[in-house]
């Protein structure tokens, strides 16, 4: 494979998880309750053995799987990543215990995981959060404090908490915790947000964790969240791509039937150059991300200025994208239901999560001048 196409095997995989999620997935994400963890969907992921690839492939298998599955259901391009984002933690840092008591109830899809990272007082700016893990005698702690715009949470079965263990040390003072669900002092609650799936508060009083619990080394879980995210960055870019695709999709249907003016919509040039012009961008999106994962997967110096153009660009483009072709639907697009209005609705998410679009920008720029300063 190069960076440009894909090979036979690889747009095969991508054809066969088109075919599931259209066929046995979408029915059941249609189902599923509105802010709640959709168990049913994520034990089908599990039961289609999908949940136990993120354990096993790459970067670009990663992104090949997201932007399948977004093309034809994001309610399950999105169980599947959160699953991924929440127990990646786990399955790359853990202890051969806390690999074998979650990843196998992740991958079959009983446990639902998620990954707490974000607080009121500290999003892009991570390495300023607060949630306090206070000694508690030799080899335990006590989390005090919230988390808030957790997917998944408060529905979760495991979160991957990340707390200040080195008060004032930034980045080098936080450890990565592996919380159960049921401890005591954990609550949560629900937030109503415009993306379409599980999200809450989660609100730690002294909850009790000890060294069993840590994923990594204590003082070292900010590496654990990098880690994580520098994997899934480019995949949130494949996200987008599988997205900004099913609304040119459809656009190019919609636009090829629709009569207006004694012709068809396609027939005004001014319609027809507006489908070229999102097919040419959401391409460009797709490659960049396909050259940031495989970047990732081969180790390459630059993925940080890769990963991070290609999370920006695609998210922008599907923005513009879903946008475009509510525009060239008119009216029947903003219908409760229909295809764009809920495109519409999953797109405006990711250019803020994982790294707002700005600071994307940030570290295009800072590898930029870095580049500079080692000459
Ligand atoms: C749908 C959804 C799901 C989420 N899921 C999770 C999850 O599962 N786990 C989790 O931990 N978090 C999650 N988050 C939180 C997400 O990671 C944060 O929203 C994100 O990090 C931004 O933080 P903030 O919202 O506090 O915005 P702020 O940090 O307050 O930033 C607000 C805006 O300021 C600008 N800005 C910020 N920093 C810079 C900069 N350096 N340079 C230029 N401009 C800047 C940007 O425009 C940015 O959008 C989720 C968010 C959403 C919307």
């Amino acid at each position: 494979m190069t960076a440009f196409s894909l090979d036979e095997a690889q747009l095969a995989r991508c054809a066969e998880l088109r075919t599931l999620a259209a066929g046995r997935l979408r029915p059941l994400a249609g189902k599923g309750e509105p802010g709640r963890v959709n168990r049913a969907l994520v034990a089908e992921l599990g039961a289609l053995g999908l949940l136990s690839r993120l354990f096993t492939v790459g970067a670009l298998e990663l992104c090949l799987m997201r932007e399948s599955l977004a093309r034809e259901c994001t309610e399950a391009e999105t169980a599947l990543a959160l699953q991924g984002l929440g127990a990646h933690p786990v399955h790359a840092h853990g202890t051969p215990e806390q690999r074998d008591r979650w990843l196998p109830r992740v991958s079959d899809g009983t446990a639902v995981a998620a990954f707490a990272l974000s607080e009121p007082g500290a999003g892009s700016d991570a390495a300023a959060l607060s949630l306090g893990a206070e000694r508690d005698g030799p080899d335990g702690w006590r989390l005090t404090g919230e988390k808030c715009w957790i997917s998944n949470a408060p529905d979760a079965d495991l979160y991957t908490v990340f707390a200040r263990t080195t008060p004032g040390a930034g980045a080098r003072g936080v450890t990565a915790f592996l919380v159960p669900a049921d401890r005591p002092g954990l609550t949560g609650s629900r937030l109503d947000m415009l993306a379409p799936h599980a999200i809450g508060s989660l609100s730690f009083d002294g909850v009790p964790v000890t060294a069993a619990d840590v994923l990594g080394e204590p003082d070292a879980g900010f590496r654990v969240a990098m880690d994580t995210l520098n994997l899934f960055r480019p995949s949130v870019g494949a996200f987008a791509v599988g997205m900004a695709q099913a609304a040119l999709d459809a656009t190019v249907a919609h636009t090829a039937r629709r009569g207006a003016f004694g012709g068809r919509l396609q027939d005004l040039q001014a319609v027809a150059h507006q489908v070229a012009e999102m097919s040419v961008r959401t391409e460009a999106a797709r490659l960049m991300v396909y050259a940031a994962a495989t970047a990732y997967d081969e180790g390459a110096p630059d993925v940080p200025r890769r990963s991070a153009m290609a999370k920006l660009l695609a998210t922008e483009t599907a923005q513009y994208v879903v946008d475009t072709a509510v525009q060239l639907h008119g009216a029947r697009a903003l219908c409760r239901g229909h295809l764009l209005e809920h495109l519409y609705r999953e797109v405006r998410a990711p250019r803020i999560y994982e790294g707002a679009s700005e600071v994307q920008r940030g570290i295009i720029a800072k590898e930029l001048y870095k580049t500079l300063e080692a000459r």
